[in-house]
């Protein structure tokens, strides 16, 4: 006969933590512990508690000094405001759930939503939900009640957190048809539906289910529900005493499962009563008994029909009596409540927990994050908590680190081998995680990207999931004198050095910059060809030229190869950094020699110079040297023409100097022009000549004026005589 367990039973995470809260306070206070019910539904579990000092009481009334416990169900908005106010010492060990559901609830009904509660609303967890769901607020425990809810306009949807996910999709989509503006918040919690679909997959491959937990329990009868349905022979019992030793004869395979609110104890200890019976009775069935041939879909086929199929509880008590071979052991003692199973005892189900042990590596989902630390569904019977300073190196708040929803990897860091409480560590997960990408990084060559996370000296931290170090030497390709403009940057690196040992990870940006360049440069030798326009990024300065990088190679640029005009210095045309086009000139492949051109790229100012500056034609122009046969002038950027020495003056001029110096602005006159030849005859001569025969012009025509005077200019007297008298007479009337 095999005996197999649930992969999902007992304590939620919600339960253990309450029940710790409880402990803990009963520890510290060293008073009575007072909780308004049972803290969980399960009568031993209470018992052992009461021992301890956990009483639970009806109501406040009976509170009379002491500490006041919160249960997982959490309790009406308005007794903990009495508690609060009667000055009660108050541990809240409501479950992160069920105050999820609370929250939604405020939340809904502040933003004007009427609250709909999808479960049952005798529950006391409802009854809490719905203290902080506001005025109308409406409990809903079926689809025919959502079909008869009188209209509304805007209401919002939470659910219990055990409720049955198939009633809260019914009655959700029934509302969807009814309410114009639904909101709905989905707060049912994952454990009870695991252990029920684990309950279910177990049922449908055993002859025989135990389902173990309190009959007050309503997850636990559920439990039970459903193993019936799978057509399995179902027994609800609350401890190792009410197991009958005839359920088990003729059985192949037995199958346990416990409710959310069944302690460790009680499991271990029905479990030892099994492997009891389960000895007693194949010893007797031994000749008979062979191993059951499996069925075509996998299902162990029953060595004997049962007897008993989907009997309810009521029948099972009824035909309790005390199994003789195996008499029940004595309770646990509060303080060693597993020890009372013995070493063989639950052995078992100890094996059934060995599917995850301290040092696994597994993938989890988060299911809650608060300041007491996260809490993740491994998949395990019961979730993992990740305490606060396990969840990351980094100094944040957790909320903003780890979200609900979130699928992480964790490290199990124990696992309670009488709780089957897993501790488990993302940092660590995190760690294990980087150490193994690392190492593929440094095997493979491959570049990861990490954070600049702080200056240190000689280099800088960075994070890959570990604290790893660049030194100063390896983070450009050149010298760093500011290392803090990196911190917060992303960097691209390549593992140079990993030491688990010495928990060193040392890392280089440089190489990764080297790499690439040395890839560009190939390219670029491989493609470049004199005549091609290439972009490039201007690295250096020096008095003849600028560097310039056109792709993994430094080509020159030549000071004289800058600019169509004269320019003494690179810097009055480009800085460095500046992306520039640049014309390739010469090429050198043996040397690696590369020459460039810029202003090859940009009109040539000669090709206009025949419109601009015709013969005859004056203009303004600046002196830039002098030389011993005449002066240079420049028109504009790249267009100089020269004065010849002859063309300075009328007077002898021995040498230019005489008449004119650099940078001195100069009227010229155009003799010739020769753009194909980028020459420009110019003459101050001429424009003096120029000027004296426009004077001449000018004092001629002031001649001419003279010698031809009008009537005007002569009789100007008379005339202005005769005015007089004509006027005077007409005045007089004469
Ligand atoms: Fe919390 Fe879920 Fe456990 Fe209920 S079943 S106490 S909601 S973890």
């Amino acid at each position: 006969m095999k005996v197999r367990f649930a992969d999902d039973l007992g304590f939620c995470y919600g339960v253990k933590r309450a029940v710790e809260m409880a402990e803990a306070a009963a520890g510290s206070s060293g008073g009575t512990i007072y909780c308004l019910g049972p803290l969980i539904h399960n009568p031993q579990e209470v018992e052992r508690l009461r021992s301890k000092g956990i009483r639970p009481v009806e109501g406040l009334a009976q509170v009379i000094a002491g500490t006041l416990v919160l249960r997982t169900h959490g309790m009406p908005r308005d007794v903990v405001a009495e508690a609060l106010r009667r000055g009660l010492p108050v541990v809240d060990a409501t479950c992160p759930h069920v105050r999820a559901a609370q929250q939604a609830a405020k939340s809904l009904s502040e933003q004007g939503y009427r609250v709909l509660i999808v479960g049952d609303p005798e529950h006391p967890e409802v009854i809490a939900t719905s203290s902080w769901a506001g005025n109308g607020c409406a409990v809903i425990d079926s689809v025919e009640k959502a079909q008869a809810l009188p209209a509304t306009d805007r209401a919002g949807v939470v659910a219990q957190t055990t409720v049955r996910r198939e009633l809260f999709e019914a009655v959700v989509e029934v509302l969807r048809g009814r309410v114009p503006d639904l909101k709905v918040e989905e707060t049912i919690c994952e454990a009870t539906a695991r252990r029920q679909e684990a309950t279910r997959r177990l049922a449908g491959c055993c002859d025989l289910l135990l389902v173990v937990g309190g009959r007050g329990s309503a997850n636990t009868r559920r439990l039970a529900e459903i193993a019936r349905e799978e057509g399995c022979e179902t027994h609800l019992i609350e401890s190792a005493e009410e197991l009958r030793r005839e359920w088990f004869m003729g059985k192949s395979s037995v199958g346990m499962t416990a409710g959310t609110s069944t302690p460790e104890w009680v499991i271990k200890e029905v479990a030892g009563k099994v492997e009891d019976i389960e000895k007693n009775v194949s010893h007797e069935e031994a000749p008979q008994a062979s191993e059951p041939e499996q069925k075509a879909g996998g299902q162990p086929e029953a060595a004997a029909a049962p007897e008993t199929l989907a009997s309810p509880e009521p029948e099972v008590k009824a035909e309790a009596e005390a199994v003789p071979e195996a008499p029940a052991p004595e309770p646990p003692s509060p303080e060693q409540p597993a020890a009372q199973a013995g070493p063989a005892e639950g052995q078992m189900y100890d094996e059934a927990l060995k599917v995850v042990k301290s040092g696994d590596l597994i993938k989890g989902k988060v299911v809650s994050v608060d300041e007491n630390g996260v809490m993740v569904d491994v998949g395990y019977k019961s979730e993992g908590v990740i305490p606060p300073n396990e969840v990351s190196r980094k100094q944040a708040p957790l909320t903003e680190i780890v979200h609900p929803g979130d699928e992480i990897m964790v490290y199990v860091l124990s696992v309670d081998s009488q709780e089957g409480v897993l501790k488990l560590s993302k940092r660590r997960a995190d760690e294990e995680v980087a150490w193994k990408s690392l190492q593929e990084a440094l095997d493979e060559g491959r570049i990861i990207e990490a954070e600049v996370i702080q200056e240190v000296k000689g280099g800088l931290v960075v994070d890959v999931g570990l604290r790893g170090f660049v030194p100063a030497s390896q983070i450009e390709r050149g010298y760093v004198s500011n290392l803090s403009r990196y911190v917060g940057k992303q960097v691209r690196l390549k593992v140079l050095e990993l030491d688990r040992s010495k928990n060193r990870v040392v890392l280089s940006q440089r190489v990764v910059l080297e790499e690439e360049r040395e890839r560009l440069r190939t390219e670029t030798w491989s493609s470049i060809s004199e005549g091609q326009v290439r972009r490039g990024v201007v690295k250096g300065l020096t008095d003849f030229g600028a560097f310039v990088d056109i792709g993994g190679v430094d080509g020159l640029l030549h000071v004289s190869e800058l600019s169509w005009g004269r320019v003494s210095h690179p810097s009055e045309v480009v800085k460095e950094g500046d992306q520039i086009d640049v014309m390739v000139l010469r090429i050198d492949r043996e040397k690696g020699k590369i020459s460039l051109g810029l202003k090859q790229v940009l009109p040539d100012p000669w090709s206009t110079v025949s419109t601009k500056y015709p013969v005859d034609a004056v203009v303004q122009g600046k002196v830039t040297r002098l030389a011993p046969f005449g002066a240079f002038v420049q028109l504009e950027p790249g267009v100089e023409g020269l004065i010849h020495i002859s063309e300075m003056s009328h007077q002898r001029v021995a040498k230019p100097d005489e008449v004119l110096s650099p940078g001195q602005a100069v009227k010229v006159k155009v003799l010739k022009s020769k753009p194909d030849e980028r020459r420009i005859s110019l003459s101050l001569k001429a424009v003096e000549d120029d000027t004296e025969k426009a004077r001449a012009d000018e004092y001629i025509a002031e001649q001419k004026a003279l010698d031809n005077p009008t009537l005007g200019d002569m009789f100007g007297d008379i005339l202005g005589e005769a005015r007089g008298d004509k006027e005077t007479k007409e005045d007089t009337g004469e």
